[in-house]
């Protein structure tokens, strides 16, 4: 699919250093919970270049009229010009791409393991699930540093409370550095935790997204629980 133009509604803060951009969605313009797009911006130094462009997977699902993004705001070239970009603004999408969409089995459960930013594709996934009601076992092991670090945490833990087949187990590793309460796990996102979690699950089928070095990592953990790469899939957020 040819670069879609698509315009700024707003962007927000979803946590610290972490922040939401809402786009107006093209018309005609379908996607998969789960799946990605590189989002292009211009340059305005040098609008004549071709951009610059950065994969994002989509916060939003597709019942929803907005295309939205979430990313931690470094200091990059890109990231400068994105924090930049008014109201209003244009920008451009090529895409979607992606594999990391839920599989169709639904007897089989979904394990989603997200560290930090990872959590973008889960939202899309879940939001659509939710709203289908679908007869399936969702479980997000979702972990952070701190709850101010946790984009969407308030609506996951709504999302749990309204939708009986989704189920969240969120770990905060780092308490002592956070201004706020959290009567949650503090444990790391390791195998005892892991095997923990999915004990009253039969077979399910896990989902990896974040950076690289998170990915690999969990797989490796994955792997030495004894599961198979084929009930493993993942996303890696190269870049981070
Ligand atoms: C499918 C997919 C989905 C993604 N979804 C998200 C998301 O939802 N939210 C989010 O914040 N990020 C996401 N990313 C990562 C995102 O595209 C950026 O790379 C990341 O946000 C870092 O951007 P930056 O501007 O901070 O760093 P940059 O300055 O652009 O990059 C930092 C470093 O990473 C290197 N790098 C950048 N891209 C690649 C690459 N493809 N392969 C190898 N090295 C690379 C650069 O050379 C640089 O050294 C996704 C990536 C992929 C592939």
């Amino acid at each position: 699919m040819a670069n879609q133009q698509i315009r700024l509604k707003h962007s927000d803060a979803v946590a610290d250093g972490t922040m939401a951009f809402h786009f107006h969605k093209p018309a005609g313009f379908t996607f998969k919970p789960g799946q990605a797009v590189d989002l292009v911006l211009t340059d305005p130094a040098n609008p004549q270049d071709e951009g610059l462009r950065h994969a994002f997977s989509i916060v939003s699902a597709p019942f929803e009229d907005e295309l939205v993004f979430a990313t931690r705001m470094r200091d990059s070239a890109y990231k400068r010009i994105l924090r930049a970009l008014p109201a209003g603004a244009t920008a451009a999408v090529d895409g979607p791409f992606g594999s990391l969409t839920l599989h169709k089995d639904r007897a089989r459960p979904a394990v989603f393991i997200a560290g930090g930013i990872g959590i973008t594709p889960f939202m899309s996934i879940v939001r659509q699930a939710a709203r289908d009601r679908l007869p399936q076992q969702l479980l997000l092991l979702y972990s952070n540093r701190r709850p101010e670090d946790a984009a969407f945490l308030d609506e996951l833990q709504t999302l749990e409370k309204q939708y009986d087949n989704f189920h969240l187990a969120a770990t905060m590793t780092e308490m002592d550095k956070s201004n706020r309460q959290w009567q949650g796990e503090t444990a790391l996102l390791d195998a005892t935790f892991i095997q923990r979690a999915c004990l009253a699950l039969t077979a399910p089928i896990y989902y990896l997204a974040g950076p690289p070095g998170m990915v690999t990592a969990m797989r490796q953990t994955l792997n030495g629980l004894g599961v198979d790469d084929d009930d493993i899939r993942s996303e890696d957020f190269y870049g981070y």
